[in-house]
């Protein structure tokens, strides 16, 4: 579904990818590991168009999305949860979700079903929401859009325990029902056992891609640092 062919992005005059391979197909969850600057988010930002790449090849479902952007990338079906959230602070939980609805069989009441903190705090800014209910809500906007791959940037940084679990708890549900879904999430404890590929990152390129079963301590040691 997702393609990813040797890409390489910049900054103005720094390169950050110099060479990012993966693939994500129907039903899949692909991990994208790698240690703090090896460039998992600059890979997320030149899938979305938010800093484009200079070479390579991106396709989704066979359309080139290399050049397009971003608004019309996201209109193809990929739903960014982006690293920081991102929420309308002056807008209700319910107005944050219903601007972000297409249709689909994602809608306000699936949603809140998914992740029910939001349904008891539909009428309350989202400023007002714990940064783990903002998270939540970020999730819930991108499904909103009905997403064909859902691209989840560091979703359970920084929260408590109890609401990582809650997030992790739907990641699961998400994956089960069959949604696509690109990954990039520190708690390895949680993540590899969902994942049907690891994708490693070292300096901008993807150093070694496998099925996390694969995935052995001293590659652990020497890309993750764990
Ligand atoms: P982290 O886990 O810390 O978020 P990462 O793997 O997501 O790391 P990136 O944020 O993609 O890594 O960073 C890759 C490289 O690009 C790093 O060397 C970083 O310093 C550089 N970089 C990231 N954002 C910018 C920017 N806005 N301007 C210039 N360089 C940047």
């Amino acid at each position: 579904m997702l393609k990813v062919e040797t890409i390489e992005t910049c900054y103005g005059p720094s390169q950050a990818l110099f060479g990012v391979d993966l693939e994500v197909g129907a039903g899949e969850l692909v991990a994208l590991m790698g240690r703090n600057g090896m460039g998992k988010t600059t890979t997320i930002r030149s899938i979305f168009g938010l800093t484009p790449p200079r070479a390579g090849r991106i396709t989704f479902a066979g359309r080139e999305l290399m050049r397009l952007p971003p608004h019309r990338i996201a209109r193809l079906g990929l739903g960014l949860v982006p690293e920081g959230r991102r929420c309308f602070p002056n807008l209700t939980v319910r107005e944050n979700l219903l601007v972000a609805a297409r249709p689909g069989a994602w809608t306000l009441a699936a949603v809140e079903a998914l992740f029910p903190r939001l349904g008891e705090r539909d009428r309350q800014a989202a400023a007002t929401l714990s940064g783990g209910e903002q998270q939540m809500l970020a999730i819930g906007r991108a499904l909103m859009t009905n997403p064909r791959l859902l691209v989840l940037d560091e979703a359970t940084e920084g929260l408590a325990p109890v609401i990582r679990q809650e997030i992790w708890q739907a990641i699961r549900r998400l994956k089960a029902q069959g949604q696509a879904i690109l990954i990039v999430d520190k708690s390895l404890s949680e993540l590899l056992p969902l994942a049907d590929r690891c994708v490693l990152l070292e300096k901008g390129v993807s150093a070694w891609t496998g099925p996390a079963e694969a995935l052995t301590a001293s590659l652990r040691d020497r890309y993750l640092g764990v």
